[in-house]
């Protein structure tokens, strides 16, 4: 059995203690927030929802925003600043809705929806202005086929806005909120001496990242199956474990993925990507480390982007570091700093010859993704998807396959001068 087998296994535990928790959370703030007949919270853990349908109508005043599902469900709503957002809660559901039927009106400019985890998904509603929702409710159809979410909205002041956010019930229980709290034990090695290396498939669940400019496929599935590829390749090379930080189509905070490399002591974290670019022409292999200061423009606004990832998903930036500026003072962090350029280059001279790589291959950013001071962490963009050679070959399994041989090379040569004895 492979490491990657026993980290899920211990997840699932972990989720399945959290959902009773949601469950308790989710019933005591629909108790709260809408007064009135409790809702019996029948949930079928077994089958996710299913949203055949949405229709969004309004202006800048008032605006409703309308969810066709298969069955009743229990939800919670609340409310997240920066930008201003409405964050609905509900069990797993399945959005299988008509493309562009809820494209920004109204008071909302961007409704995006999809999996949190296996047992919760979400629904973000960014505001153009402050709102609050006058009601959300589940109704039964009148045709008597399936039920209908109703939210309905009006524009408040920014100060109703602020007091409502302060004072809404909801605190820290909702995922993706956690605090980013180090792990005890970091840099210790593991018992059994073997380099732990976290392998980090970019996006997931409701943040589906770029999607291919041929083919429209999702990012968050291309890096899924090259981070699965790399684990299976890293776990055949002696004296290295490889896990992933999530093994299904399901969201994690950028703080989340550092949390779950920590847990499992990784000594190294490399994320994988596969992002798009304004200039279609631009294609090739990309690695980055952190840096308060960007190394170019087109570092910048990637960066920029995928620390959006959070912002998607409706988390809440409040309990975020406070900026990456702070992050290389000390000197844990000056050494680390060290190992994950050392990194970068190992795997930028593996690539070379080998994989299509853009000028420049080692870049540097601001990505929230790489925050651990205490974990070496490269970021890798493995091509564009906005190029549709690029997309052609992230989409073929013996290129990914490839690339994952080159990769497992440059882990067990970072490795061999990371620890002199070789762990
Ligand atoms: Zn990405």
């Amino acid at each position: 059995m492979h490491f990657s087998a026993k980290v899920a296994k211990s997840k699932g535990r972990a989720r399945s203690v959290g959902y009773l928790l949601r469950i308790a959370a989710v019933a005591l703030i629909a108790l709260q927030a809408w007064p009135g007949p409790a809702r019996a919270t029948s949930v079928d853990v077994a089958k996710p929802l299913t949203a055949s349908d949405a229709r969004i109508a309004g202006d800048r005043v008032r605006t409703r925003v309308v969810f066709e599902f298969d069955r009743d469900f229990a939800f919670s709503t609340h409310y997240v600043t920066r930008p201003d957002r409405i964050i609905i809660d509900l069990p797993a559901a399945n959005f299988s809705l008509p493309v562009d039927s809820l494209k920004g009106a109204g008071l909302f400019q961007d409704i995006r929806y999809g999996t949190m985890d296996e047992d919760s998904a979400r629904i973000v509603l960014t505001a153009t202005k402050p709102a609050r929702l006058l009601s959300a409710e589940v109704l039964p159809n009148e045709d008597g086929k399936g039920y209908r979410l109703t939210l309905e909205a009006e524009a408040v002041s920014a100060a109703d806005y602020a007091k409502l956010v302060a004072e809404q019930s909801w605190t820290a229980s909702g995922k993706g909120d956690r605090i980013n709290t180090p792990a005890p034990s970091g840099t210790t090695t593991p018992a059994d001496g073997r380099f732990v290396v976290a392998v980090d498939a970019g996006h997931g669940g409701i943040d589906a990242g770029a999607s291919g400019v041929t083919t429209g496929k999702p990012e968050k599935e291309i890096t899924l199956a090259a981070a699965r590829d790399l684990v299976e390749r890293l776990n055949k090379e002696e004296g290295i474990r490889a896990f992933l930080t999530r093994d299904g189509d399901e969201f994690l905070s950028l703080s989340e993925r550092v949390n779950i490399a920590r847990q499992h002591q990784a000594q190294l974290f490399v994320s994988l990507h596969a992002d798009m670019l304004k200039q279609k022409d631009i294609r090739g292999a990309t690695v980055y480390t952190i840096s308060d200061k960007a190394s170019d423009r087109m570092a910048d606004d990637l960066a920029h982007r995928e620390n959006l990832s959070d912002e998607v998903a409706g988390v809440s930036l409040q309990d975020a570091p406070s900026g990456v500026a702070d992050i290389l003072l000390d000197l844990t962090r000056r050494e680390t700093q060290a190992f994950s350029v050392a990194m970068a280059r190992t795997v930028v001279s593996s690539f070379e010859g080998q994989v299509g790589l853009i000028n420049n291959p080692h870049r540097y950013a601001g990505f929230r993704v790489l925050q651990a001071h205490d974990i070496p962490s490269v970021l890798l963009e493995l091509g564009f998807l906005s190029n549709p050679e690029d997309e052609k070959l992230l989409l073929d399994e013996a290129w990914r396959k490839k690339v994952a041989d080159l990769l497992a090379a440059a882990v067990a040569r970072y490795k061999a001068g990371a620890i002199p004895n070789g762990g």
